[in-house]
C-alpha cells in the first residue's frame, strides 16, 4: 500500500473507485479567530505560524486545537487520503487502492481493502482471496494479517530477513494464524537459509521451498508478466509451483482456477 507495484503485473482495468477518507486536518478560520494563541501554545507539532496558518503537511490531524479554541475557529474536516479500487484483471477480480503522497492511515485502507475484497468474494462465490501483504511489520502488515487463514512470509537469507520472519512470525502467532516460510533468493547464502529453515523447525513455522535468486523475475516484470506467462517451463516457476501445490495441501483447498480474488496491499 505504501509503494504497492502489483498492479503493474496484474494490469488492472478499473470498474470502480472510490475516495478513502481516513484522518482529519484543521484549519483556522481567519474571520473568527481572535489571535489568542492557546492553539499555538498547544499545538506538539508546531504546525501553526505566527499568522495562524495550519501547514497541512505537519499537521497530525490530532485534533486538539480544534477541541480546545475558544472560539471555535477552527474546522477540523475529514480528509481525502487516497482512493481504493474494484479491478478486472486476466487473473480474477482485484481490489487494490492508492494512498496519497506522504498520508497516512495505511492501515485503515489495508482493513477497507480486506472488508471490500470479502464482501466481493461473498458477491461472487469465490473460495479463496489472495492478500499481497507488505513488507515489514508495520500497521499495514497487522491490518493484513488479522483474520486471514494463513500467512505465507517470503524471506531471504539476510539478518534483516531472518529478523523480519520472526517477528511477522510473531504478529501471525499473536492472531493465532498458522505461519509458513519460504526462502526467496536461497542460493545467495546457503548456509544462511539452512539457519532460517531451522529456526522456522524450531518456532513451527511449516518451511515450504526454496526460490532461487533468478533474473526471469525482472524479465517478466518488465514485459507486465507473471514467470509463468514469460516462460511457462522455467525451474524457478516449477520451485514456485511446488510452494503453492503445498499450500494448497496444507490449507486443504482445491481448484482455485478462476476462483480467486486478489488484494493488493503492497509492493
Ligand atoms: S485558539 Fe482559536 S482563537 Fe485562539 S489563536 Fe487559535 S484559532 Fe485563534
Ligand atoms: S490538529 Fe493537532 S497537529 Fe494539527 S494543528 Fe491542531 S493541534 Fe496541531
Amino acid at each position: 500500500m505504501d509503494a504497492a507495484d502489483l498492479h503493474l503485473i496484474m494490469a488492472p482495468t478499473t470498474g470502480k473507485w472510490q475516495d478513502f477518507q481516513g484522518g482529519h486536518t484543521a484549519r483556522i478560520n481567519q474571520d473568527e479567530c481572535s489571535e489568542c494563541d492557546l492553539c499555538r501554545d498547544l499545538c506538539r507539532w508546531d504546525a501553526i505560524s505566527e499568522n495562524y496558518q495550519i501547514d497541512p503537511i505537519e499537521c497530525e490531524g490530532c485534533g486538539v486545537c480544534f477541541y480546545f479554541c475558544p472560539e471555535e475557529a477552527i474546522d477540523f474536516p475529514l480528509k481525502t487520503c487516497g482512493e481504493w479500487f474494484i479491478s478486472d484483471t486476466r487473473f480474477g477480480p482485484m481490489v487494490h487502492a492508492r494512498l496519497g503522497i506522504a498520508e497516512e492511515n495505511s492501515g485503515k485502507l489495508v482493513t477497507l481493502v480486506r472488508q471490500e475484497a470479502k464482501k466481493l468474494a461473498e458477491e461472487k462465490n469465490l473460495s479463496l482471496i489472495l492478500t499481497d501483504g507488505p513488507p515489514g511489520v508495520g500497521c499495514p502488515v497487522i491490518a493484513s494479517i488479522g483474520g486471514a487463514s494463513a500467512v505465507l512470509i517470503v524471506t531471504e537469507p539476510t539478518v534483516s530477513g531472518k529478523h523480519d520472519m520472526l517477528r511477522v512470525a510473531q504478529l501471525a502467532a499473536h492472531f493465532k494464524v498458522p505461519a509458513m516460510i519460504c526462502v526467496n533468493k536461497f542460493d545467495l547464502n546457503p548456509a544462511e537459509t539452512r539457519i532460517i529453515e531451522d529456526i522456522a523447525r524450531e518456532k513451527d513455522l511449516t518451511a515450504l521451498g526454496r526460490i532461487p535468486f533468478d533474473p526471469i523475475f525482472t524479465k517478466a516484470m518488465v514485459q507486465g508478466q507473471t514467470i509463468f506467462e514469460y516462460d511457462t517451463n522455467s525451474e524457478t516457476g516449477g520451485a514456485v509451483k511446488q510452494i503453492w501445490g503445498k499450500i494448497n495441501k496444507t490449507l486443504g483447498v482445491n481448484n482455485f482456477r478462476h476462483r480467486q480474488i486478489v488484494e493488493s496491499l503492497s509492493g
